[in-house]
């Protein structure tokens, strides 16, 4: 069996995010096939697009995943999209049920070194109508663009160039820092191997 390392990006402002994204990541980490390697530091982040909403927790996981050696790099990546798809199903009913409405979104940031784009299956498609026809792409074609992701990847992965990039994961998060602003990205809590611990 060969591996790939995988970064995925999780986001949430409803509730207690902190608390969603914990959740979030050993839900991650007891996947079979999936093996954490790393988690960033959480992030407080202001919204972008709409600013009419709570900040939000940012982070992102480092995983090593399993594939068949003639897996194809497009049907490995669809498969791990299915897995974020499904947490995130799981978290919003469990969520809805008991304690009010609750969000997480977990995107599949880089995928090795392969640029994919790629037709997802049906149990990888957004609730979101207006996102449900989107191809799979990766590298996340917004990473490149946003403080949110940028920053606590360039935790993990500061020397990372991703496929298709001209500049490394620091270079874009330092770039992109000059332009959403110092307080756009606030490193809030580290992870302390089955939680988050506030910082000073
Ligand atoms: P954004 O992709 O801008 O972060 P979002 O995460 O809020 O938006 P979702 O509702 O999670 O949007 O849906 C994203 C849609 O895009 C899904 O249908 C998903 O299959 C697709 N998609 C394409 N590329 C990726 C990727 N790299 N990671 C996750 N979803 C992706
Ligand atoms: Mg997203
Ligand atoms: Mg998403």
């Amino acid at each position: 069996m060969a591996r790939v390392r995988a970064y995925v990006g999780l986001g949430a402002n409803v509730g207690d995010a902190a608390a969603t994204l914990a959740d979030a990541v050993r839900a991650l980490a007891a996947t079979p096939g999936l093996r954490l390697r790393g988690i960033s530091r959480l992030y407080a982040t202001a919204p972008v697009g709409v600013l009419d909403q709570p900040e939000f927790r940012n982070a992102v996981a480092a995983l090593d995943m399993v594939v068949a050696p003639d897996a194809s790099p497009e049907a490995s990546a669809s498969e791990l999209l299915v897995v974020l798809k499904d947490i995130e199903r799981a978290f919003g009913r469990r969520q809805r049920e008991r304690w009010g409405p609750r969000e997480v979104d977990l995107d599949l940031l880089v995928f090795g070194r392969h640029a994919i784009s790629v037709e997802r299956p049906d149990a990888g498609r957004s609730a979101n109508p207006a996102k449900a026809a989107l191809p799979l792409t990766v590298p996340h074609a917004e990473a490149r663009h946003r403080l949110f992701v940028l920053a606590p990847l360039a935790d993990l992965a500061p020397r990372l160039v991703p496929p298709g990039w001209d500049e490394t994961v620091a270079g874009a998060a330092d770039r992109q820092r000059a332009a959403e602003g110092e307080g756009a990205a606030r490193a809030v809590a580290t992870w302390s191997g089955d939680g988050w611990r506030p910082l000073g």
